[in-house]
């Protein structure tokens, strides 16, 4: 049934709305006291299949740029569904060597996508958040072991707190998962030389010298707002010299690896300690899908593993229990979309599908700056086009006014899917383009929808 009902889904997921809020009352349906008699396994699955395909915001198809959503190939989400048929428990070798395998293969294909040492560590985790909290958890380790203290054990009583330094394209999961570690979101100091966030490398120099290098540097690769980067090398040098710990949030932007258009913003990625990716983004795998990478793969043993104890497999030693790699105890065997994926489409398909994202994006950008109406308010470096909307005679100070309303508009009419955001100062949209079915046309028409529903609103 649910396999009937998914080719005419996904057959007309490109050409119905992203959301339809008419819909919205079927809702409803969803409620209603806990059964006493069930309804029976047909007709519960048929009525939550019904209900899902209209209610649903359809995020995966192709004119979804809110946010960074991705999609799901069909490979990946053919390789979903038997996660979900096979009901693996990923988290312990001895309960499923299948799943450990996989998982294991496909750290290893990940790292050779994004250029980083087969030495590395690696676990999946359900996001990029919880992979930023696999890797600082790491780093929080390291940190504490200067001062003696083993935090696994201890916890951090006593410490003082640690410090941890970005530029101010730092996106709000860093300070979520060091508030989840117990380090406080407000570690976080940003040295910024602009309004847009740039680093400031020569401050944060001089304060990881009075800090004697115990910190943790966060280096941003592909920020949300316009898809900018920090300088991993520069920033590598700075950990280096100092010993610092160097974290690397890629969540989407370590897929400009994958092309040598973009190849140079993610050189250095290498020499960072820990790398925080997501595979619900550019992978286009179905939502929850992280990797986290770690240098020293007994850090991670030692930050996840039971009794703080160090475990670690030979080299070839395939019995690796992934739950004493991350956070998680039980888990799916989030390692089969991925397999599935990277198993149909190559290298080759992700270099095509990244690049053609880029060239959409730069279409994006070509369309805005020729709109007389729509400002282009950063160059189009990754799949993120920042801008707004500018009509003749709107002065400045109502301009944010105009974009966040407008921005209301565009989700409420629901053709075209795109957010809005503060990018220094000024409310923008940042469409984010990077589903494998998005085309030119698709961004062709945010721009006329957004012309459209914004003209009446300066008559
Ligand atoms: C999306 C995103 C995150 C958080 O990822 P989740 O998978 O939503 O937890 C972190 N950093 C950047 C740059 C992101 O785009």
């Amino acid at each position: 049934m649910v396999a009937g009902a998914a080719g005419p889904y996904l057959d007309g997921l490109a050409e119905r709305p992203v959301h339809d809020r008419s819909q919205d009352t079927l809702l409803d349906e969803l409620g209603g006291p806990l059964p006493e008699r069930g309804d029976g396994a047909v007709a519960a699955v048929e009525h939550l299949v019904r209900l899902g395909t209209q209610a649903a915001t359809h995020s995966s198809g192709p004119r979804c740029f809110h946010f960074v959503v991705g999609g799901a190939t069909p490979a990946a989400m053919a390789g979903d569904w038997t996660t979900s048929l096979l009901d693996q428990g990923a988290g312990l070798w001895v309960l499923s060597p299948l799943a450990t395998k996989a998982e294991t293969v496909v750290l290893g294909w990940l790292k050779e996508l994004f250029g980083l040492p087969a030495s590395f560590g690696g676990v999946l985790t359900p996001s990029a958040t919880l992979a930023h909290v696999t890797g600082l958890a790491c780093a929080r380790y390291w940190w504490a072991d200067q001062y003696g203290v083993d935090v696994t054990s201890r916890g951090l009583a006593g410490l003082p707190p640690m410090p941890v330094f970005s530029s101010g394209l730092v996106h709000v999961s860093t300070r979520k998962a060091l508030q989840i570690l117990g380090c406080g979101r407000d570690t976080v100091r940003t040295f910024a030389k602009d309004d847009a966030g740039r680093l400031d490398l020569a401050a944060m120099d001089a304060e990881l010298a009075r800090v004697d290098g115990r910190a943790v540097i966060v280096a941003n690769l592909g920020d949300v707002n316009t898809g900018d980067s920090d300088p991993i090398p520069e920033l590598a040098d700075l950990a280096e010299r100092h010993g610092a710990w160097l974290h690397v949030d890629g969540a989407f932007g370590v897929f400009a690896a994958l092309s040598p258009r973009t190849a140079h913003l993610a050189a250095g990625l290498e020499r960072a300690d820990s790398v925080t990716a997501d595979g619900h983004k550019w992978l286009n795998v179905p939502y929850e899908s992280g990797f986290s990478f770690v240098r020293d793969p007994e850090l991670m043993t030692r930050t996840f593993g039971a009794w703080g104890a160090a475990y670690l497999p030979d080299e070839d030693d395939e019995r690796i229990n992934y739950n004493t790699l991350g956070p998680e105890s039980s888990r799916r065997a989030r390692a089969l979309p991925i397999w599935a994926t990277l198993r149909a489409y190559g290298r080759d398909g992700y270099r095509a599908m990244v690049e053609r994202h880029l060239d959409v994006s730069l279409h994006l950008g070509d369309l805005v700056e020729k709109a007389p109406d729509l400002e282009l308010l950063a160059p189009v470096r990754l799949c993120v086009v920042c801008f707004r909307y500018r009509p003749d005679g709107v002065p400045e100070e109502r301009l944010n006014e105009l974009n966040a309303r407008l921005g209301e508009a565009l989700l409420a009419d629901g053709r075209v899917f795109a957010g809005t955001s503060t990018y220094r100062g000024m409310t923008v949209f940042r469409p984010a383009p990077l589903n494998w079915r998005t085309t030119k046309a698709d961004v062709e028409l945010l721009v006329d929808v957004l012309r459209e529903l914004g003209a009446p609103m300066t008559g």
